[in-house]
């Protein structure tokens, strides 16, 4: 069988040349006589391509040399506490952009922890724009403002990153990580699960300004305290090998394909041929208001909300190998996860699909 078209929003496709690359290694790793899997995570070869892996992405996102690059498991979910367990310190109060699902996690988990309050959110139109933050908005004394850049089931995204002044930003950067150039310097804190954009499942990236670590209080567990893989570079107990590797190689595929600006053109050529389809179709629609709309994942609904119409256009879909096209169960209809690891010649195979349907059901 061939490889198909996968538009899953996570885990999703990974670049070919990566699977190809790590295929090829997958037995005997540079003379090691080991696959990477079974290498030991204290061994020369494995130091090799963790310190390589950060390097990479120090290079491609440009992060400043007073962030720490960290390499965590437990998910973007588990985040979800360790933020709060490691930056409610000063003032135990945060405020939070709630902007669909994935805040609503956020929040939740982060009021376990402190006085979290909501400042602004899009609930009133189930999700589909993104409101506006203006600094008086924010509590000065916050100790810090959380906000989900990329909203991966409502397909909305932060065009403008809040003027905070001294409130340090934090900001789950899931499924838009490394898809366009972003100024990690207006952060605290970037996470972000490695299932979307960067590598299989099983890794968590955080990049974090160096003065945000250190000042969990003493009862942290340790491996919940950011403090314990700072001060280790990733190896306080076995971190995710395989993952790691993957990711350094997917942080090769991105450089030489000239790097995130170049990446974030080709995001912008993609999601313009689908968005430009979807409003022209009679049959399809955005949900999105159309300044907030997300470059990665593109939800779609039928016109007249037909259930039975969209069913039948993700299945025969899939028999054209367009695969894992249906909406998340909260928005419903479609959804199309294009991240950097999609093929232009995917979104174009399903522009077409999109028309031709079209034309079969007018
Ligand atoms: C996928 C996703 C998550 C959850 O990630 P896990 O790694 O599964 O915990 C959180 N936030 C956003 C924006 C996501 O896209």
């Amino acid at each position: 069988m061939s490889r198909v078209y996968n538009f899953s929003a996570g885990p999703s496709m990974l670049p070919l040349p990566v699977l190809e690359k790590a295929q090829k290694e997958l037995l005997n790793y540079q003379g090691s006589g080991m696959s990477v899997m079974e290498l030991s995570h204290r061994s020369s070869f494995f130091t090799e391509i963790i310190t390589e892996a950060e390097k990479l992405l120090r290079e491609l996102m440009s992060i400043p040399d007073n962030y720490k690059v960290l390499f965590l498991q437990g998910g973007a979910s588990q985040q979800f506490a360790m933020l709060p367990m490691n930056l409610l310190i000063k003032n135990k109060k945060a405020d939070f952009v709630h902007t669909g699902s994935w805040s609503k996690k956020a929040v939740a988990e982060a009021k376990k922890f402190g006085d979290i309050r909501t400042i602004a959110s899009s609930e009133d139109k189930n999700f589909t724009y993104i409101p506006n933050i203006l600094p008086n908005m924010i509590d000065p004394e916050a100790d810090y403002l959380h906000i989900t850049m990329n909203n991966t089931i409502e397909g909305t995204v932060f065009t403008e990153i809040p003027d905070t002044t001294n409130v340090p930003i934090v900001t789950d950067m899931s499924s838009n990580i490394l898809s366009e150039e972003i100024d990690v310097s207006k952060f605290g804190v970037i996470y972000a699960g490695a299932q979307k954009n960067i590598a299989p499942a099983g890794l968590t990236v955080v990049i974090i300004r160096e003065d945000l670590i250190g000042n969990a209080p003493t009862h942290t567990p340790t491996m919940l305290n950011y403090e314990t893989h700072s001060n280790s570079g990733s190896l306080y107990n076995t971190p995710p090998t395989f993952a790691i590797y993957m990711a350094k190689l997917v942080f090769e595929w991105i450089r030489d394909l000239g790097g995130l600006k170049v990446m974030e053109k080709m995001n912008q050529e993609k999601a313009s041929l689908l968005y430009q389809c979807i409003d022209e179709s009679k049959l399809f629609t955005s949900p999105v208001a159309k300044k907030d709309r997300s470059l990665m994942n593109v939800p779609f609904v039928s016109v007249n909300g037909d259930k039975e119409l969209e069913a039948k256009f993700i299945k025969a879909a899939q028999a054209e190998g367009l695969e894992t096209l249906k909406g998340h169960r909260s928005v419903g209809g479609m959804r199309a996860s294009i991240y950097n690891a999609m093929p232009k010649q995917g979104v174009e195979k399903l522009v077409a699909f999109i028309n031709k349907f079209e034309k079969d059901h007018a």
